[in-house]
């Protein structure tokens, strides 16, 4: 049985032929990256216009690559994302989905990409059995949502304002570093003194609750640099880093912990852009008697293997999206 993933919700065009649940047959991606660089952020119209070049190309080299002579043979079910994310980005995936879907005649899952994120680290662990905890943190969200079962999820909590990778986005920007700056942030910090500034740990305590905010501490970075510069002095970029990262993790860890004590539930998975980051997945592996799930680096970012995993399984459980669906640029999972 195999499931043609296809996603493009954001700024990356990736189709994948998954056989089974977990066995990868083919996968490519092409980033749009580099295009949006000179901007510091996502053009969504320029997203959209790349989405539509890159995809018949893509999607045929996988298929030959996967050696699918006849899809319509052999293809038992596209999954394609429907959302969250940007409107024009989806539209591209979500119409290539339906008209190979009419074209081979063959059956369509709509996935959220949210659940996609998760999928990463059901792809990659076998032995990974709900119930389990899962972080999600990338460039649009952090949220902590208890996987009860596969298809039912229970959010604890999330941001109040930006998410993770939003605020190193904009730390790396202001610090002028490439787009996107997680993974600058990250190399950085590795030569940095994470206690050189006192920036403050979001939400800090248990009284909180499970709630994340991460636009103060971007403040508090973002004002710091400025003041430095504006005083003359050079900028120590590698001991900013450190420090802003340092306040990030312990935020994170803080709330998985509290969600941890309040669920009861020790099974941790991680997923989403910013569980690349090496500083956050140290810290979660020293996390004794906790059974923590890191995705391999390359299924924590946007791929289509994710969403192809998470449609195939909600087919075996009997979800079935009718043709005429549209894309949803803000649905919600819970
Ligand atoms: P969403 O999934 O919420 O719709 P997205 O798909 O744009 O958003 P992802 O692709 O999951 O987000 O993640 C991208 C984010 O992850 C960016 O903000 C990027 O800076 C961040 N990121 C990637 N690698 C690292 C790293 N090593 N450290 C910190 N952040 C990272
Ligand atoms: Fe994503």
């Amino acid at each position: 049985f195999l499931t043609l993933g296809i996603e493009s919700s954001c700024d990356d065009s990736a189709v994948a032929v998954l056989r089974g649940q977990r066995d990868v047959a083919a996968e490519l991606l092409s980033s749009q990256v580099e295009s949006h660089a000179p901007y510091g952020g996502v053009i969504p119209e320029f997203a959209a216009r790349m989405h539509l070049e890159a995809f018949l190309p893509l999607t045929e080299e996988v298929l030959r690559r996967a050696a699918v002579r006849e899809p319509a043979k052999e293809i038992g079910l596209i999954a394609v994302t429907a959302g969250p994310g940007l409107m024009g980005s989806l539209l591209v995936g979500v119409m290539a989905a339906k008209a190979l879907s009419l074209a081979w005649n063959v059956p369509l899952v709509a996935v959220n990409h949210l659940e996609g994120h998760m999928f990463a680290n059901v792809v990659s662990f076998p032995e990974l059995a709900p119930p389990f905890l899962c972080m999600i943190v990338s460039g649009g969200h952090t949220e902590i949502v208890l996987a009860e079962d596969f298809g039912r999820y229970v959010f604890l909590g999330g941001t109040r304002d930006d998410a993770a990778g939003e605020a190193y986005d904009k730390v790396a920007k202001v610090l002028g570093l490439p787009y996107p700056g997680g993974p600058a942030v990250d190399r950085l910090a590795a030569s940095g003194n994470p206690g050189a500034f006192d920036f403050p740990v979001p939400m800090r305590g248990s009284s909180a609750g499970i709630v994340f905010s991460f636009s103060g501490l971007k403040t508090a970075a973002v004002t710091e640099i400025g003041r430095l510069r504006a005083e003359g002095k050079t900028v120590p970029v590698e001991d900013i880093c450190a420090s802003f990262q340092r306040a990030v993790v312990d935020s994170l860890v803080g709330k998985l912990a509290l969600a941890v004590k309040r669920t009861g539930v020790k099974t941790v998975a991680l997923s989403g852009g910013v569980a690349a980051n090496s500083a956050l997945r140290a810290a979660l592996k020293e996390q004794r008697g906790w059974n923590v799930f890191l995705p391999p680096v390359n299924r924590c970012t946007d791929n289509a293997v994710m969403i192809a995993a998470a449609g195939c399984s909600a087919y075996l459980r009997g979800v079935r999206t009718p043709i005429d669906f549209a894309p949803d640029p803000s649905w919600e999972l819970w």
